[in-house]
């Protein structure tokens, strides 16, 4: 899936944080480049990336970060676990590696506090943060 409007299902409206930067791309109102969505997750490009592949996956349901998440709703986080592997197999990343980073808190430099998984691949990595 390739397009830059998220379909706003109302089933979803109830979970969204509408001041939160990614609940309103899940709920369509700010626009993204989609690589997949299932009924719980949404992968699409990062904005501004820091490799050839740049994948932000998050849950579509508002949690702030993946500590909070995984202990809130550790299914939910098995969905954005198996979204991360399912579309690093299909950007290709997978034969020769690639890197998955959950910043979380202000020392890590978390920006959007809705919890999201850095996909980052499609070249050498180095020593590189997302
Ligand atoms: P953090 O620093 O919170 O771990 O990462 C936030 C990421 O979100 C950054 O890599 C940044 O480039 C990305 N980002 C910020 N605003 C937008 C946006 O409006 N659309 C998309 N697709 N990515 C964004």
């Amino acid at each position: 899936v390739s397009t830059n409007l998220v379909s706003g299902p109302e089933h979803t409206m109830s979970f969204v944080t509408m001041d939160c930067l990614f609940c309103r791309i899940v709920s369509g109102e700010i626009p993204a480049t989609l690589v997949r969505e299932t009924d719980t997750t949404l992968a699409f490009r990062d904005i501004m990336p820091k490799a050839v592949s740049h994948i932000l996956v998050i849950p579509k349901e508002h949690y702030a970060d993946v500590a909070t998440l995984a202990q809130a709703d550790a299914k939910l986080a098995s969905d954005v676990l198996e979204t991360v592997a399912i579309v690093a197999e299909h950007e290709g990343l997978v034969a020769d590696g690639f890197r998955v980073i959950f910043n979380t808190g202000e020392y890590a430099g978390q920006e959007v506090s809705h919890v999201h998984a850095h996909v980052l691949g499609g070249e050498p990595l180095g020593p590189m943060l997302a």
